[in-house]
């Protein structure tokens, strides 16, 4: 099938380069002059693992990149949105890039012939495609939707680090919609993926997507919490996780304690349900207190590291910037406010991180340095912070350290196999 995705970020590019995996047609349309470069040059403009391998074997016979959304449209029967869906300073979703795509499509579509397919998958709050993508699709196209062209809902759930992996083996597929039609085609898209697909209407989809997010971002916040006491009474959260995972009903996912969840989608996601929700009249009293605890963490490891160390003009090396490990991305990364926190004390900051250094040289400029070599950031440092899971750094040489101290905000350091000049102490245990 020929398919354009308008947005080329991790979840479109993820989209195009697995559906090209799979013999499909791709076109990838972005407003990121670089982007379009580098993809059509085989080279991921993001880092996920896997991406390179496929951008090399689809690109460019299965898979090309342009700005040029008129032909895109045109030699396409699906056009999947998946541009950013940033939240407002007040939590409310921003639906600045979805509504101007939508347009944009409008217009080509009012000179189309064949049916076209138009698939939200930017995370959208519940009511968008019917209240705000159809309306405009409609008036820019002269058209009607369930008629004329179809409209799907079809919310992405990879987590970066995992996203071709997740892409390729989704636990569902949700599909929502007005019309068999678009939906028939859509799953047909997703036929080689082999998943459950659970049909249902634009606002289920819609909603579906932002419940899962909450409650992973829930569970994540429960465990902080837990494990915040579990510090004061000299537990270890990760045995209590294990002991409570193991219970199927609970399942041992997303109970990593650790400094908070980040990344584009947890903290935006539950931020604009919980404005949703102060819209229709109901007060998300849980999805607040997610959040607050969230925001709390970062607060936590800057009070322990403070307990135990002199941070002014101390030199610390700040390992994992990214907030999660397998991905570039340092949007709403646990390591931004910790490092703010440790700067305003006083702290030299040393840097590393194995995919994010240069995102994060966006934000930090020159206040810290950054290093690709974990040695070159402990070189002199009194103090290592672990802030990413990396896997890499279960396996350092803590020699070029001026004083021996970590402190593990995610448990990954096997203390049986560290020397015995080395001090350890952990965010949750
Ligand atoms: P991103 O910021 O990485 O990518 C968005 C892309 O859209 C950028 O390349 C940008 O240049 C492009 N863009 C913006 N306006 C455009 C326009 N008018 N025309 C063409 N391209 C345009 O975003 P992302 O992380 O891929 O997220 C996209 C959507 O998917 C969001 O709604 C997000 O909530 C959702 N989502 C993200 C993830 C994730 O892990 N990142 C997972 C599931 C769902």
């Amino acid at each position: 099938m020929n398919v354009s995705v308008v947005g080329s970020g991790y979840v479109g590019l993820v989209t195009a380069a697995c559906f090209a995996e799979k013999g499909h047609k791709i076109t990838c349309v972005d407003i990121d002059p670089q982007k379009i470069d580098k993809i059509n040059n085989k080279i991921p403009p993001i880092y996920e693992e896997g991406l390179a391998e496929i951008l090399e074997s689809v690109v460019p016979h299965n898979l090309n990149a342009t700005d040029d959304l008129l032909e895109a449209i045109n030699s396409s029967q699906a056009t999947f949105i998946c541009v950013g869906t940033p939240c407002a300073a007040d939590g409310q979703i921003d639906l600045t890039h979805i509504k101007k795509v939508s347009e944009q499509i409008g217009k080509i579509l009012a000179d189309k012939k064949n049916y076209h397919v138009v698939v939200v998958k930017s995370t959208v709050i519940p009511g968008t495609t019917q209240d705000h993508v159809i309306p405009l699709l409609e008036s820019a196209s002269g058209k009607t939707a369930g008629k004329d062209f179809g409209v799907v809902m079809n919310p992405e759930f990879l987590r970066e680090g995992k996203a071709i992996i997740d892409f390729k083996k989704p636990d569902r597929v949700v599909i929502g919609s007005i019309d068999d039609e678009s939906a028939d085609l859509v799953e047909k898209l997703y036929y080689h993926f082999k998943a459950p697909v659970l049909r249902v209407d634009l606002k289920t989809a819609e909603m579906i997507k932002y419940t899962a997010n909450s409650l992973l971002a829930t569970k994540v916040s429960f465990i902080n919490e837990v494990g915040n006491v579990c510090k004061k009474i000299g537990v270890n959260v990760y045995d209590v996780a294990q002991g409570i995972g193991l219970d199927h009903r609970i399942s041992p996912h997303f109970l990593s304690a650790g400094p908070g969840f980040g990344g584009s989608c947890f903290p935006k996601d539950v931020s604009a349900l919980i404005y949703k929700a102060g819209e229709v009249g109901v007060q998300p009293i849980l999805l607040n207190a997610v959040l607050e605890v969230n925001r709390n963490q970062p607060e936590k490891v800057l009070e322990l590291i403070e307990k135990q160390h002199e941070i002014k003009d101390s030199k610390i090396a700040v390992l994992g910037l990214a907030f999660k490990a397998g991905t570039d991305d340092v949007r709403q990364s646990p390591s931004i406010p910790i490092i703010e926190g440790l700067l305003d004390l006083g702290a030299v900051i040393q840097a590393h991180d194995f995919e994010a250094l240069d995102a994060t040289k966006k934000i930090f400029k020159d206040k810290i340095t950054y290093h690709s070599e974990i040695k070159d950031a402990l070189a002199g440092a009194e103090l290592a912070l672990i802030l990413t899971e990396w896997p890499q750094y279960k396996k350092m040489d803590f020699t070029p350290m001026k004083e021996k101290k970590i402190f593990d905000t995610r448990y990954i350091i096997n203390q049986d196999l560290l020397p015995e000049d080395v001090e350890y102490e952990g965010l949750c245990w």
